[in-house]
């Protein structure tokens, strides 16, 4: 039986390195093996942090992740396995494709992503995610705090002040007035906590997103997530 297998962890956990190993494995056995990730990645390759690369198909707001195993079937006769890397960053729908492949094409899925954002909530590809899988596996690494307690949590930073508005993907430097150097660290719950709290307060730089986001709050949820490609912004290189 085919199995949607979901893999998370925060950042810096390694997630790119299990996924690459997975598809090196699967490989060298004679298995076909398909590597996806997301804009994420320049030049449509996953890396890591150990050094290690390989090409992979980039998965765009649009694609249709379903045809696009249905369709690599119909010309290479089989896929064994497909290999996602930053799902957190998927659409919901496009969740719902990998599920499709799992249950219609019988191939494996080994989704790799992150739980939460820097705002300390699932993304939605990661809740997607965790609501279609057979398997939800964490990964657990020794990353610590800077207070030496266990770091469970990704805080994101710009000019080095915790900040918890702003965009899911955000760009590193655009150049405009509200721009500033964005970094990620990893906090323990508390201090993460501590930092949002503090950071509420002192957000101003980033308000135009919060406005954007509080004119569609009568906006029903629920459903799937419709994103415009064009909307989307170049993210910051992450693991
Ligand atoms: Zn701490």
């Amino acid at each position: 039986m085919a199995e949607l297998r979901f893999t998370f962890g925060t950042m810096g956990s390694g997630k790119s390195t299990q996924a690459l190993q997975i598809h090196h494995n699967l490989r060298a056995r004679g298995l076909h093996t398909i590597l996806t990730t997301q804009l994420d990645r320049a030049e449509g390759r996953v890396s890591s942090r150990l050094g290690v690369s390989a090409d992979a198909e980039i998965v765009e707001p649009h694609t249709d992740l379903f045809e696009m195993v249905r369709r690599r079937m119909a010309r290479q006769g089989s896929v064994d396995a497909v290999i996602s890397d930053e799902v957190q960053f998927y659409t919901p729908i496009q969740c719902e494709q990998l599920a499709r492949v799992v249950d219609e094409l019988a191939v494996d899925i080994y989704a790799f992503g992150l739980l939460t954002s820097f705002q300390g909530e699932l993304f939605p590809g990661t809740a997607r995610m965790l609501e279609l899988a057979d398997q939800r596996i964490e990964i657990q690494v020794e990353a610590r705090c800077w207070c030496g307690a266990r770091a469970t949590h990704n805080g994101r930073f710009v000019d080095g002040r915790q900040v918890v508005s702003g965009q899911l993907k955000v760009v590193g430097d655009t150049g405009g007035p509200t721009s500033g150097e964005v970094t990620y660290d990893l906090l323990c719950r508390a201090h993460w906590l501590d930092g949002a709290r503090k950071a509420s307060g002192s957000q101003l730089e980033l308000l135009d997103v919060d406005e954007a986001r509080s004119e569609s709050d009568d906006v029903d949820h629920s459903g799937p997530v419709e994103v415009n490609p064009d909307a989307v912004p170049t993210p910051l290189k992450a693991t």
